[in-house]
């Protein structure tokens, strides 16, 4: 992000416009929306506000004079579109006082640019692009604007009137944002987007107990929440949109080493973040240590979110953190998030199943060597069966001597999928005797392996060609 936006309040003081032209025009119609005064110095001599509404145009004031000498004090912001180079002096000066200018269709000359705007009222969303693309801005504005209520910004003016009033009655500050996602997420939002501000209205007056209705318990206390969330495997578009508003709507969020950094960008921005991962080789701070986090932020009230790589229920430890917030009597729920097989599957085109060939999966973890010792291979020689490999990137060595001394073929296509879903993401395929190979390939973690024959359908195993050269191998030894 090279730009911050922010809002700028043209209503404390005048703007300088300088310029003249089609350019100037937009301008105007774009900064008298904004309810600014504006003090225009026509660079051509010729203040035309032809096609401007009346009422806009009193507000602005044909200056006359040289903007590069006229005095700048209490001016908000300079503004310069079609002004030659009179833009570029007039950025000068603006930057030799620390005032925010805008050279039209200039990144060099200006401190600020104007970004794509969706405007609904008091709702307004910026689009920028860094100046880089318009166009892109454009799009990612059409966007917006087709997933918008109409109505959002009646919804926030609604919410404004009533702001004050809810204050004096709910001191509690989370307590009082719980109260307006119930507004706008409940059935009174919904009035107000339908245009039915009236009964929506009396729906909010009839509220007799502000608090109850925000959530707090008898005795005052707000009732906290843990939310398990899956963060799927990297890519943050594969979040659900439950997951999305659990981190959203979160206090704070205890999450694992592996939630990639894209996705913790979609945590609300004023929620506390607790990194508690473990990491092979390094201790974490410790299962219990976590569940007494969790615990105490949901006893004090908070909404905790536990975030967790892929799902919370496949080698996620999601089961024993519900069963210790069930013993703690602390309310919970779980939130699915896409698991590494699927989503390294999906990615490199694996099919898990296949009409025929691969009729069962099967998921299992091979953490350390010792893991992959105690696991009964002689269960998955079935060659009708995917086997999915957590965690098993040390213990390759392990996994390929226990299925071939359980009499998996060594011709099995294998692959290793590694950081899969994220920009990085890298597989390399092969058969079950060079299993060990392959994890040498991918340049480090986190991976899972596939083995089965439906690797061979997958296309990184297309790319390679080596279909024809199995299929050779298989036909000479029938
Ligand atoms: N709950 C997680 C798994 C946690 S166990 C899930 O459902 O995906 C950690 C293991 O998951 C890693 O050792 C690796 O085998 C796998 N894993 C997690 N994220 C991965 C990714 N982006 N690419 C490949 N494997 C991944």
């Amino acid at each position: 992000m090279r730009y911050l936006p922010i809002f700028l309040d043209l209503q404390t003081g005048p703007v300088l416009l300088v310029g003249a032209g089609e350019l100037v025009r937009a301008k105007l119609r774009l900064l008298t929306a904004a309810g600014a005064r504006i003090r225009w110095y026509a660079t051509s001599g010729d203040h035309d506000i032809s096609g401007l509404d009346p009422a806009d145009a009193e507000r602005i004031q044909f200056a006359q004079g040289d903007p590069l000498t006229v005095d700048l004090t209490g001016v908000v912001a300079i503004f310069c579109a079609g002004a030659g180079d009179i833009g570029v002096a007039m950025s000068v000066r603006a930057k030799s006082v620390g005032l925010p200018v805008n050279v039209m269709d200039d990144l060099e000359h200006s401190t600020f640019i104007f970004p794509a705007i969706v405007d609904r009222g008091e709702v307004v969303v910026a689009v920028g692009t860094g100046g880089a693309s318009p166009v892109v801005a454009r799009r990612v504005r059409e966007r917006i604007e087709a997933m918008l209520p109409a109505r959002v910004g009646d919804l926030a003016t609604f919410i404004a009137r009533f702001r004050k009033s809810i204050h004096g009655r709910i001191p509690e500050m989370a307590l009082r944002r719980r109260f307006w996602e119930r507004v706008v997420d409940g059935p009174i939002g919904a009035l107000v987007l339908d245009g039915r501000k009236d009964e929506a209205e009396a729906a909010l007056n009839d509220i007799a107990d502000p608090s109850a209705f925000a959530g707090a318990q008898a005795s005052g206390e707000i009732q906290g929440h843990v939310t398990l969330v899956g963060a799927g495997p990297g890519d943050p578009d594969l979040l659900t949109i439950k997951a999305l508003r659990a981190l959203q709507d979160a206090d704070v969020v205890f999450y694992d080493e592996l939630v990639s950094s894209e996705i913790l960008d979609r945590i609300r921005r004023d929620a506390a973040r607790v990194p508690v991962g473990r990491r092979v080789g390094k201790p974490g701070i410790g299962q219990h240590v976590i569940n007494r986090l969790m615990i105490e932020a949901a006893k004090s009230g908070q909404r905790a979110v536990r975030l967790k790589g892929g799902d919370p229920f496949v080698f996620g430890r999601g089961g024993e953190e519900i069963e210790a917030l069930r013993k703690a009597n602390v309310a919970y729920s779980v939130v699915p998030g896409i698991t590494a097989g699927l989503g390294g599957a999906a990615q490199f085109e694996v099919p898990l199943t296949y009409r025929h060939e691969a009729l069962r999966i099967t998921f299992l973890t091979a953490h350390r060597a010792k893991d992959a010792e105690a696991v009964d291979w002689s269960t998955l020689t079935d060659t009708r069966m995917t086997v999915v490999v957590y965690m098993g990137m040390t213990a390759a060595p392990s996994v390929r001597s226990g299925l071939l001394a359980a009499g998996r073929s060594p011709q099995t296509p294998v692959g290793v999928f590694a950081r899969v879903t994220r920009p990085d993401a890298r597989a390399a395929v092969g058969t079950l005797e060079n299993l060990p190979d392959l994890v040498e390939k991918i340049d480090g973690g986190p991976a899972i392996l596939i083995i089965g024959d439906v690797v061979a359908h997958s296309a990184p195993w297309r790319d390679q060609n080596l279909n024809q050269i199995i299929s050779k191998i298989l036909e000479a030894a029938a």
